[in-house]
């Protein structure tokens, strides 16, 4: 095995994944693997994934089985950061942690996490989160306080960076003007990875649906 992972064991409960993708360039700084994990019963309203919202029975994956994929991938493009986000990637915590501590065990050195929590309540129920990610973004999206800033949709939520060797990094990604969103078109259906503009995400939206048209 090229990874030192441990032997997959039944925790009972598994990671839901809706999608991993790589290089992922649109949602954290420099190049990332990026992770979708499933489920989530906020239903904000403007949510940009409402399809991850109700994890599917097909979905369901070890957590060690889900850190080897995610390495194989990292490996494959020479990368080290990964970002997680959904759906609610608090939604299945003892998963969630198997699979962090085994992805920081093999080189994963700077995982953001965005979750619809608030690091407050995070930091309580989870304590074992600064150790094992790198920054988060916390809070559910409010569409009626709309941010411009690349990092987050709406304005309540914040960017806490845990460990200090990221801090500029992660300052200098905040600021960025240029935002990012990346396109997945195919399969009859269109996703959007990032945070557009507040006012982009229907003009993004409609070239994107004209190249899905066109594809054969
Ligand atoms: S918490 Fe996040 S994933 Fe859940 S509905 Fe709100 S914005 Fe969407």
């Amino acid at each position: 095995m090229p990874f030192d992972l441990k032997p997959e064991r039944d925790l009972g409960e598994d990671l839901n994944v809706g999608l991993i993708h790589a290089p992922l360039t649109a949602l954290g700084p420099g190049v990332r693997v990026g992770i979708w994990l499933t489920g989530c019963s906020r239903g904000c309203p403007g949510c940009l994934s409402p399809d991850f919202f109700k994890p599917q029975k097909k979905e369901r994956q070890n957590p060690l089985k889900v850190a080897a994929t995610v390495l194989a991938t990292a490996k494959d493009l020479n990368l080290t950061a990964l970002t997680i986000s959904g759906g609610e990637p608090f939604s299945q915590p003892k998963a969630l942690k198997e699979f962090l501590t085994s992805v920081r065990a093999n080189g994963l050195d700077d995982v953001l996490v965005y979750s619809g929590y608030l690091v407050e309540e995070l930091l309580v129920k989870w304590p074992w989160l600064p150790k094992l990610t790198t920054a988060i973004v916390d809070g559910p999206y409010l569409q009626n306080e709309p941010s411009t800033e690349i990092f987050r949709g709406s304005k309540n939520q914040k960017l806490t960076v845990f460990d200090p060797a990221f801090a500029g990094p992660y300052a200098a990604w905040a600021k960025e003007k240029k935002h990012k969103a990346q396109f997945l078109v195919g399969q009859g259906q269109i996703r959007i990875l990032g945070i557009p503009k507040p006012g982009d995400y229907e003009k993004a939206y409609a070239a994107a649906a004209k190249t899905l048209k066109k594809s054969p």
